[in-house]
């Protein structure tokens, strides 16, 4: 495993250049101020009268419409959402610098063939492992959010080397930057937040609380349980690891984890995650979320509206309202 350091940085490849940020959402607007920050000339690129350009306009950034953002721009960052990522890069295409990179946070378009830039353009990904507003904060305080660093097209010879000044000058260089490929970047980005993250921890909570509530117990009770406890498990998780967890929990806790929590996720769950992942290789699940954003997310929308519907939604939500320390 290659880890990239502010060391290994060759600065020259990427000083003086203009870089367009297009986009100015949760990524775009941690890159364009850390970018700024360090030195770089800065330009977002978004449709005139779009919901963030104010944003970008009260943060002192000249905005204007991606067409003419990139015009002359050395590199190209493509910050904008994955499915809107397609058109924009056709309508933009023309406008590209020779020679120009085209850098994105995330590989599902260039992994997926929806997006086929032209030959003479280095092609690079720098995808930070955090959201937006952390990229920001730790830059900020002085340290880095780690990123993930890839190159699927390098027609300059220098295509990893912008990618890596780029990395710095958001401050990825103070974490670590890491060696890997659109492949792998895409495939285990769509399967984390599929099966574990987003998806599998949010339908382990939800049954959870339900078979709780099925049982006779109140809501609330089953809600603090269930939902609210998260995230003293998931900090202690992310701090140290299974073992941190082990150290701070109870002995009883402990016990219960180990014996009953594989019977709960189990191999079953196994066998049904290398399905999802399976779904993310041979492209069906990119396949069906296109064509899902294209009929006008009918069936998107359907699931949503019944997830945020739910019991643990509004039992949650006045919980929440008496501890206003989480808001803070
Ligand atoms: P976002 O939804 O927060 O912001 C999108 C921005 O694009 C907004 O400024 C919006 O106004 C603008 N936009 C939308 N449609 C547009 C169009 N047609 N033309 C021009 N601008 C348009 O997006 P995000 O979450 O920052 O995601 C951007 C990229 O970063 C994606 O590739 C995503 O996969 C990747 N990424 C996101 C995260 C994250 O934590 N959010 C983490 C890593 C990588
Ligand atoms: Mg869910």
């Amino acid at each position: 495993m290659k880890l990239y350091e502010e060391a290994d940085v060759r600065p020259e490849v990427l000083s003086g250049e203009l870089l367009a940020v297009l986009g100015y959402g949760s990524q775009g607007r941690a890159h364009a101020l850390n970018l700024r920050d360090s030195g770089f000339e800065v330009v977002i690129g978004l449709r005139p009268g779009g919901a963030t350009s104010a944003k970008a306009e009260h943060d002192g950034f000249a905005v204007l419409p991606p067409q003419k953002a990139v015009d002359g721009a050395g590199l190209v960052a493509f910050l904008v959402p994955d499915m809107v990522q397609r058109k924009l890069y056709q309508q933009i295409e023309s406008k590209l610098k020779q020679n120009a990179t085209l850098l994105f946070a995330h590989g599902f378009n260039i992994h997926y063939n929806r997006v086929e830039p032209r030959d003479d353009l280095d092609v690079v990904l720098i995808a930070p492992k955090g959201p937006g507003d952390l990229v920001r904060r730790q830059y900020e305080a002085g340290r880095g959010v780690p990123c993930l660093i890839a190159v699927a097209q390098d027609t300059t010879g220098n295509a990893h080397a912008r990618a890596l000044a780029y990395a710095d000058g958001i401050g990825g260089t103070r974490g670590g930057v890491l060696d890997t490929t659109f492949a792998e970047e895409t495939e285990t980005d769509l399967f984390g937040e599929q099966a574990v993250l987003c998806g599998g921890l949010s339908e382990l909570i939800v049954r959870g609380f339900r078979t709780l509530v099925e049982a006779g117990y109140q809501p609330e009770v089953a809600y603090f349980e269930c939902m609210h406890e998260v995230k003293l498990i998931v900090d202690l998780l992310h701090e140290g690891g299974l073992r941190k967890m082990h150290e701070f929990v109870s002995e009883t806790a402990k016990y219960g984890d180990l014996t009953q929590g594989p019977r709960v996720v189990d191999a079953h769950t196994s066998e049904r995650m290398r399905e999802v992942l399976k779904d993310i290789q041979d492209g069906t699940f990119a396949k069906n979320w296109v064509s899902e954003y294209e009929a006008g997310l009918p069936e998107y929308n359907r699931l949503l509206e019944e997830d945020l519907n739910s019991q643990i939604e509004t039992v949650g939500k006045e919980l929440r309202g008496r501890m206003s320390w989480l808001q803070e």
